[in-house]
């Protein structure tokens, strides 16, 4: 029998479980190495004096992504996980008092965006039609494919996609794009909002993005009943049973290879170094560390092209156990800051913490 080809899967976050799922199923022997203790990477789990905390994504969005990956694994995703869509997306705050809920029935969303700003029900309405607009040019090409990968460019749908390029509306940035649909300044900083999703600034980063708006109110937002962290066990769990070799507390030091010709990887692992061979790795480290740290390349093309992108923005996050019942907040929930404009402007230019900070919290009883 032909022995099986072996993979390493750099880093045990969603990306690497999935990759490593996906790799097993087809056949290979995949060896996968974290540096951390657990599973998880970003998408990680704290249990402390009788709470339990997601440390990190706490709104799904596209749960069809995560079922097809269950399906092409011989799973259902029903006999893993309780996926619970919200009525309410988020509930949100302004310094005035006004209290503004996002429900994702569009019609009730639009006639409250009616009575508690200036804004018509039809302008919200409007506007959900042109984020799918955004989503239906996109989605084959870039949101589900590999756009680094220049074929996907010759398919049918991305030269319908060209030709209709302003529909994406790549070249003004979301907060003009969201500035013509609303009048009122409450409704545009809620959409506005949605940059901060993926760490962006809504004064700079294309309106392309308010594809976003699309997904959540259109498509749907999704809790996990048991946490996000049970999407983590349970793919831990399929990718064990595929075969996957896990090796936890495992930080790997350096990609070796000729010319990018693979050869295999140094591993630490409480100390010990020791070098592995492979022919193919997979890595679900942040791009630019693996140019720089792993790969050792900061000169090629592709490594000075992504040292050049400026990171998205972190955030300041508390995990809070917090005793009694407190129903004027939702599972999601946004306070405003008073100038938003000048909070992007402390984040993204002058690189402080603002005194004003717009807070989300997320709460989940499990
Ligand atoms: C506070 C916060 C809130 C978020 N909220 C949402 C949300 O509500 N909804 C949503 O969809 N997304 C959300 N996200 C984004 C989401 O968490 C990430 O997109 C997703 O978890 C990234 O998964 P990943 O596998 O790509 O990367 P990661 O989770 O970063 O996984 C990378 C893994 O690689 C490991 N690793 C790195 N280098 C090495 C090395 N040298 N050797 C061994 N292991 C290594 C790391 O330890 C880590 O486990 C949020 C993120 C944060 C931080």
């Amino acid at each position: 029998m032909a022995k099986r080809k072996r993979i390493a899967v750099i880093g045990a976050g969603l990306g690497g479980l999935s990759a490593a799922i996906r790799l097993a199923k087809q056949g290979y022997e995949v060896d996968l190495f974290e540096q951390a203790e657990k599973a998880g990477g970003k998408a990680n789990e704290i249990n402390e004096k009788g709470f339990r905390f997601d440390t990190g994504p706490s709104l799904l969005t596209m749960p069809f992504v995560i079922k097809e990956l269950f399906e092409y694994s011989g799973q259902r995703i029903e006999n893993h996980l309780d996926v619970i869509p919200l009525n309410n997306l988020c509930k949100y705050f302004y310094p005035d008092g006004t209290v503004i809920n996002a429900y994702s029935n569009v019609d009730k969303f639009a006639e409250e965006v009616s009575t508690k700003t200036k804004d018509a029900a039809q302008s919200v309405k409007s506007y959900l039609k042109y984020a799918e607009k955004i989503y239906d040019l996109t989605t084959d090409l870039f949101l589900l494919s590999d756009f680094s990968n220049a074929k996907n460019f010759y398919k049918p749908g991305a030269l319908k996609t060209l030709f209709q390029i302003n529909k994406i509306d790549p070249f003004r940035s979301m907060h003009k794009a969201n500035k013509s649909f609303f009048k009122d300044p409450k409704t545009i900083q809620l959409f506005d909002r949605y940059a901060t999703y993926n760490g962006s600034n809504p004064f700079s980063a294309p309106a392309t993005l308010n594809i976003i708006q699309h997904v959540e109110y259109n498509l749907g937002a999704f809790i996990l009943k048991k946490g996000v962290y049970s999407l983590v066990e349970s793919l831990y769990r399929i990718a064990k049973n595929k075969g996957v070799n896990f090796f936890f507390n495992c930080k790997v030091t350096q990609i070796i290879h000729d010319n990018y010709v693979i050869k295999g990887l140094l591993v630490n692992r409480n100390g010990i170094h020791e070098k592995k061979d492979y022919e193919v790795i997979i890595t679900n480290a942040d791009v630019n560390y693996t140019y720089n740290n792993l790969l050792k390349d900061s000169v090629s093309k592709s490594a000075s092209r992504y040292s050049k992108l400026e990171p998205s923005s972190s955030a300041l996050v508390f995990y809070w156990g917090v005793k009694g019942e407190h129903d004027n907040l939702e599972v999601h929930n946004i306070l405003f800051s008073e100038d938003y404009r000048n909070e992007f402007k402390d984040l993204f230019e002058r690189s402080i913490c603002p005194d004003d900070p717009t807070v989300y919290l997320y709460i989940i009883q499990i």
